[in-house]
């Protein structure tokens, strides 16, 4: 069978989603939560800003309204902005007046499109062979970026892949600064260097590369839940620490400690 496969589930129930985010919610320290806007998932589908009452929030203030909202999604913007709750459509996103930020990569195995056997994990539902193959991609397209930056950090998706934190990454290393108009110096510079980068990797298809040049996407917050899979989409560290974990032990890390009922 071809491509990525993944059991669908039911969300996890709000109970278990509102205990996570009191109990085990941290966001690693090298992501700067005050200049993120965030934004949610809801159990109705509906996407919630998160900056709206609060222009720059903190973890405790992030954690209390997670632990209200109970979140199916948790996602913040790669940017940095001055003004996080001011951040809209792109047209007018200049009023929040962007500060730099990271360049992100999605992974995800289906691009590369290796022939295998789905082997499911148990509670989750994720195919452990699509993660592998995710997993050495991911390292792959490190090693490319690590010949131009040294701070990359990667966060397991919560389903089927991970995601590439560029955090040294600067728009002033690939694009001229116009600051009557610094979105699209960001947007210049992003595409700038995924075209670097996608030849000499695997990981992107053209929705991909799409994504990764967008400087007003969001991203998974690391360590937030993704409450489709029940998986916590771990930091796990930079590309050596991702080269001496295995996926039985991201998934094994990732997972709650609630019991897990199996299929009738
Ligand atoms: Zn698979």
């Amino acid at each position: 069978m071809w491509g990525i496969y993944f059991r669908a589930s039911r969300f996890m129930d709000p109970l278990t989603i509102g205990g996570f985010y009191i109990k085990s919610f941290n966001i690693p320290d090298c992501w700067r939560i005050c200049r993120k806007h965030f934004r949610a998932v809801v159990s109705d589908g509906g996407f919630v800003k998160l900056n709206k009452f609060r222009s720059r929030l903190n973890m405790g203030r992030l954690r209390d309204i997670c632990v209200k909202i109970k979140p199916i999604h948790l996602y913040f913007s790669v940017l940095d902005w001055l003004f996080p709750d001011r951040v809209g459509v792109k047209s007018k996103a200049n009023h929040a007046f962007p500060i730099g930020g990271e360049y992100v990569i999605d992974v995800d195995s289906y691009v590369f499109r290796k022939r295998h056997r789905h082997v499911l994990d148990g509670c989750s539902g994720v195919c452990v062979e699509c993660l592998r193959t995710s997993r050495d991609l991911t390292i792959h397209a490190c090693e490319a970026i690590e010949r131009y930056y040294s701070n990359i950090a990667v966060v397991f998706s919560g389903r089927r892949g991970f995601h590439i934190h560029v955090l040294d990454f600067n728009a002033s290393d690939w694009a001229r600064y116009d600051s009557r108009n610094p979105i699209r110096s960001h947007e210049a510079a992003r595409f700038r260097f995924s075209k670097l980068i996608s030849l000499e990797t695997y990981v992107f298809d053209e929705k991909h590369f799409t994504l990764s040049v967008d400087p007003m996407r969001i991203v998974t917050v690391p360590n937030s839940l993704n409450a489709e899979t029940g998986l916590k989409c771990i930091y796990i560290g930079d590309r050596k620490d991702l080269e001496r974990s295995t996926i039985n032990g991201i998934l094994e890390r990732s997972k709650l400690n609630i019991y897990c009922h199996p299929e009738p």
